[in-house]
């Protein structure tokens, strides 16, 4: 399991204290949270609220960035991978979900084994991950993705597998108790890591409240059991992001609280290693009473979670939702990694995104330092950091002749 802070400063408690007093002049509402903050303690569901409801949103962010400066100073890190969604055919139907297909839809798919491997190797030689998220298929167990793990390591070595929100692993159980052969979570993720698996994903986590759930993805895992197979994962040694999808129904309450359970469970396990907020898309959905985020929230609520989550080292600024403007500012609101270079995605971009998918690693590197940071390219688990030298732009904006 990787260290809980992975890539951070060890002196990070003593760079924010001298990063708080040099910058001073804090808001006396906040005084209470900054105190807290230079000692670690846990921010609780008042303080979350006091830092969404403070009229002054620069300064809510000037404080994630300490945290963030403090812990990674100019840092921001990026890897290269690839998105690739084995299926659309989904057995649920989550009102927010506007990828998944019947099995009888027209653009309804599902690749083979051997057509996901080939897909990859369009990609492989430039990239060290494949991130691999789809539907529940019908007809998909263990096995079929044992198979997938097994050939894909076998082709490619190098490509790190990120793959399976805790709903698919548990869809996997249920075809097998289907089949009569009792086949728990935990069995099941040791099965994958040992088919070549690295690391799982964190979508799914939506909102960690079943009533929100009851609502936004009804028959999904539910929020004990979301946590309950993250737990197995880090206990059979497989990390895993944790995300929380915003502005459905949720009150701001329900994404504090959400925060708070991921916070727990990493006290106990360690194996979170990165925290994804995004919001909601809305196209081609069904769930017309969505609140929706406007870009100023987006970036208050990944100030919160920099502040809230004292425990998980990594806040990611998901470029594949919240687009490459917003993820830019976002590295001065408290987040410290902006994903990949992607390449290929679909699920956001059926519900609306439209972020690239072009950027190899030097447009990606040169869109982290116009925020202000350093690109430094990551491997998948977060335990290898290389510096990245993007090349010279070969186009300057010219001055205008005086
Ligand atoms: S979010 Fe996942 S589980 Fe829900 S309908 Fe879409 S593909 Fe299926």
């Amino acid at each position: 399991m990787p260290q809980p802070l992975a890539g951070e400063s060890p002196e990070w408690l003593s760079n924010l204290d001298a990063l708080l007093e040099r910058q001073g002049g804090w808001s006396t509402a906040l005084h209470g949270i900054i105190t807290k903050l230079k000692f670690n303690t846990p921010l609780t569901v008042e303080d979350g609220l006091t830092l969404y409801h403070h009229p002054n949103l620069s300064e809510v962010g000037a404080l994630a960035n300490a945290v963030r400066t403090a812990r990674f100073g100019r840092q921001a890190f990026f890897n290269s991978n690839v998105h690739i969604n084995q299926t659309n055919v989904c057995v649920l139907a989550c009102r927010f979900c506007a990828f998944r297909r019947g099995p009888k839809a027209k653009d309804a798919y599902a690749m083979s084994v051997a057509d996901y491997v080939e897909d990859l190797g369009k990609y492989a030689h430039a990239v060290d991950e494949v991130h691999s998220v789809g539907g529940l298929h019908p007809e998909w167990d263990v096995s079929h993705y044992e198979q997938m793990f097994r050939e894909t390591r076998s082709a490619y070595p190098h490509v790190s597998i990120k793959a399976l929100t805790a709903v698919e692993i548990k869809h996997v159980e249920i075809k097998h108790l289907g089949q009569r052969s009792q086949i728990p979570t935990k069995t099941v993720l040791q099965r994958l890591k040992d088919a070549g698996l690295t690391s799982l994903p964190g979508g799914g986590a939506e909102i960690l409240d079943d009533d929100v759930r009851a609502i936004i993805c009804n028959g999904k895992e539910s929020s004990e059991e979301y946590l309950r197979i993250h737990q197995e994962a880090h206990e059979v040694g497989l990390p895993s992001n944790c995300t929380m999808l915003f502005g459905t129904v949720e009150t701001l309450e329900q994404r504090l609280q959400h925060m708070i359970s991921l916070r727990e469970l990493q006290a106990k396990t360690s194996g979170f290693q990165c925290f994804v907020p995004y919001p909601f898309l809305p196209d081609h959905t069904r769930l017309p009473e969505a609140q929706l985020a406007s870009g100023t929230e987006i970036l208050r609520t990944i100030a919160v979670s920099r502040l809230l989550l004292n425990n998980i080292p990594h806040i990611k600024a998901y470029r594949m939702n919240i687009g490459d403007h917003v993820a830019e500012l976002a590295l001065q609101y408290g987040a410290d990694d902006i994903d990949g270079t992607v390449q290929k995605e679909s699920i956001m971009h059926l519900a609306g995104s439209t972020a690239p998918l072009d950027h190899d690693r030097s447009r990606l590197a040169r869109l982290i330092r116009d925020a202000g940071c350093e690109p430094v390219q990551r491997n998948t688990v977060y335990s290898t950091f290389t510096p990245y030298t993007a090349p010279e732009p070969t186009h300057r904006r010219l001055r205008m002749a005086q």
